[in-house]
């Protein structure tokens, strides 16, 4: 309010804050006038009664009448007590009438603003592109999406009003004072600003202890989000971390706990500080007016008794509002650090969106050739500001061979760091081809993979589909053609059915049950309790890993994507439930663009063309039998391992497969 202005975080000023907040209440302008209107009404007539006590004493309860200098007193006037007390009555029934309606119509607004606010927030937040949520913790979205437009709800609902309420109430006041008694109105006045410090200052700490307590509460979700979810309960479990899962919690909790009490002592002070003021200021009133009668000598009353009476009951109407617009002030200054929070989010730019002249294909129109040109990739730091750094995975190393000089021609040889994800691959899988790709850990496989549907958009070069660039594709027509099965399968807490049909809502029972047993699963969920109408748990952790990925499989088989994208996953399964997996995935395959991220040898030696990447480069291409003939890093790493059948073992020169999984490869020149 004052002139003073106070940034939360120094970096959107909070005029801009303001017009940002205002432009929320845009489509309710209507709303917004009947309540202001409502409030100036009730806050003007707040002030008649208070007047009217000054009447009903000195002309009706104790009329009097000065003769020769001296004050008689006249008999009571009955019939104008009648009417002051019929009209006070009367106000007081139909400004209480008027405060109803006008809650009814600020919470209908309020509460229209903030529904709006959170569908446009969750909105904005599917919209992001997977690099957001790679770097941001989900229990953080979440508390934005909750505490934070919770926390702003009763500045959008009640603190507008009531400090429009505060300023008409103040106005009112202050000019019936004045009317009445100039000398106890600047009494009154006197002792405002030691209350404005009070409360000012109260006001003030106890913002920054919201904030606090804000930025606790959302670490609190965080917590809770990863530790207490499955896979975070899992590893609390595994690497016997719960016990100091626990501390971490307690610390934070404790933390939130001293907040709170020191949020609810401070309201208690100032409450104190409030009611020593209400109660003081009428006895005030009584010495001053005191004074003043004495000082005139009883020939002419300057203050008379109904003005005394009527003067306490304003004064209360001056210390209230006064107090509450420094609080409001305050509160309107907290909530504007919420508001920037949660703008920040709404401002996110979504990064990965269709092109203006972006074309519909549909899904049969697409042939399934998949084309990477001269494709470079960086995961880039900071598009999404401090809270969203991407977290920072380090490279794998290339394990060196021994004796193995590493190439006089790689730009980067044998750094922890690379300058790209991806470098310069270019590569292309023909319609209804089996594509593995191969490589080790941290080599860019997983990142080609979501190049693919515009997971990320290439940094330099081009991903064709078609021939047509992924990017002049709408993003829908992508999602249509292309399917990921990803190695850690996400199911709903739903029923088996929801999390089948989610990839086709219009599936019908006899399609549902076709993919089921296309993926060899329709016999396990038949078997299931409620059989498709089985809720699979948080997660799907009530499945076995293997009917999980079935699960998926047949997921993805209802769909019928031209392309798929195919993570295998690492994660060794039992002998028959690799082989059903194995199963599933065949007819899967067929008449459709595969590109497998492959760790079976089964999937490797079945692909048309082998990819094998290395640091985000391509090293070697060609089918299996092309790749032996060559001699290079593949046909080394095939022949020493797994020649001889066996499966498990480290190669001199530094290619490790293990279970048929090829983990780490050599460093060599890259293909032709
Ligand atoms: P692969 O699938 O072959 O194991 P990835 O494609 O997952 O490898 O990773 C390639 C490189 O990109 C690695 O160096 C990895 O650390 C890095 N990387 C992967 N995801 C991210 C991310 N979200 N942010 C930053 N770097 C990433």
């Amino acid at each position: 309010m004052g002139g003073k202005r106070d940034k939360p975080s120094g970096r959107v000023s909070n005029r801009r804050l303001l017009r940002q907040t205002a432009g929320l209440f845009k489509g309710h302008r209507l709303g917004v006038a009947a309540i202001a209107a409502l409030v100036v009404i009730t806050a003007g007539a707040g002030v008649v009664n208070p007047v009217l006590i000054a009447v009903v004493f000195d002309i009706a309860l104790f009329p009097t009448h000065v003769v020769n200098g001296h004050t008689v007193l006249l008999p009571v006037n009955l019939t104008l007590l009648e009417v002051l007390v019929g009209i006070m009555i009367g106000i007081t029934i139909v400004t209480g009438a008027i405060g109803v309606l006008q809650t009814y119509v600020t919470n209908r607004v309020g509460q229209r603003v903030m529904e709006e606010l959170r569908n446009r927030l969750y909105e904005h937040l599917q919209g992001m592109s997977l690099r957001f949520f790679t770097g941001t913790r989900t229990g953080e979205i979440q508390s934005r999406l909750t505490n934070d437009v919770g926390g702003i709800q009763s500045v959008v609902t009640d603190t507008a009003t009531s400090l429009l309420s505060n300023i008409v109430t103040l106005l009112s006041t202050l000019v019936a004072m004045l009317v009445l008694s100039w000398q106890l109105t600047v009494l009154s006045l006197a002792i405002t600003p030691l209350f404005m410090f009070y409360t000012y200052r109260a006001g003030r700490v106890r913002r920054q202890i919201t904030m606090q307590a804000q930025e606790s509460k959302a670490e609190i979700s965080a917590i809770t989000e990863e530790t207490l979810s499955v896979s975070g309960m899992l590893l609390a479990k595994v690497f016997g971390r719960g016990s100091e899962e626990v501390v971490r919690f307690r610390k934070e909790n404790h933390r939130l706990a001293n907040l709170a009490i020191r949020q609810e002592m401070i309201g208690r002070a100032l409450f104190a500080v409030i009611g020593a003021f209400f109660s003081s200021a009428p006895a005030l009133v009584y010495l001053i007016a005191g004074f003043v009668i004495a000082g005139s000598h009883g020939t002419h009353t300057p203050i008379q008794y109904g003005t005394i009476v009527a003067f306490t009951t304003l004064q209360s109407r001056l210390f209230f509002p006064i107090g509450s617009m420094l609080s409001v002030s305050i509160e309107i200054q907290a909530s504007l650090a919420l508001f920037e929070r949660i703008f920040d989010y709404l401002k996110m730019p979504h990064d990965i969106v269709d092109r203006p002249d972006a074309r519909v294909v549909p899904a049969d129109d697409i042939k399934g050739d998949v084309r990477l040109d001269h494709v470079y990739f960086r995961y880039d730091r900071g598009t999404f500001g401090p809270m969203t750094e991407p977290i920072h995975r380090p490279a794998a190393p290339t394990p060196i061979a021994n004796g193995h000089a590493p190439d006089e021609n790689d730009p980067v040889p044998n750094e922890i760091r690379r300058d790209w994800a991806i470098e310069d691959v270019s590569f292309e899988v023909k319609p209804g081809q089996l594509a593995a790709i191969v490589g080790p850990s941290g080599a860019g496989k997983t990142t080609i993979s979501y190049l693919i549907p515009r997971l990320y958009d290439v940094s330099k070069g081009a991903l064709l589909l078609d021939g047509m660039d992924v990017r002049d594709y709408t993003i829908a027509s992508l999602a249509d053609a292309i399917s990921m099965v990803t190695q850690e399968t996400y199911l709903f807490h739903a029923s088996v059915r929801r999390n089948l049909t989610y990839a086709k809502p219009d599936a019908t029972q006899e399609e549902l049950e076709a993919a089921a047993r296309a993926a060899f699963i329709h016999d396990r969920i038949v078997a299931l309790d409620d059989g498709y109408d089985t809720l699979v748990g948080e997660r799907g952790y009530r499945m076995s890993g293997g009917e999980k990925q079935r699960l998926a499989i047949a997921r993805v088989v209802l769909k019928s994507p031209r392309v798929l994208i195919l993570d295998e996953a690492t994660s060794a399964l039992d002998t028959t439930s690799e082989r059903l997996v194995q199963a599933a995935l065949e007819p899967l395959l067929t008449g459709r663009t595969t590109i497998a991220i492959a760790h079976r040898l089964s999937t490797i030696l079945a692909a048309d063309v082998i990819f094998v990447i290395d640091r985000g480069r391509l090293l070697e291409q060609g089918t299996h039998a092309e790749l032996l003939r060559r001699g290079g890093a593949y046909a080394k790493v095939y022949e020493q391992q797994f020649q001889g059948g066996r499966v498990e073992a480290v190669c001199e020169d530094g290619m490790v497969l293990a279970s048929g999984e090829v983990v780490a490869a050599a460093p060599t020149a890259p293909a032709a």
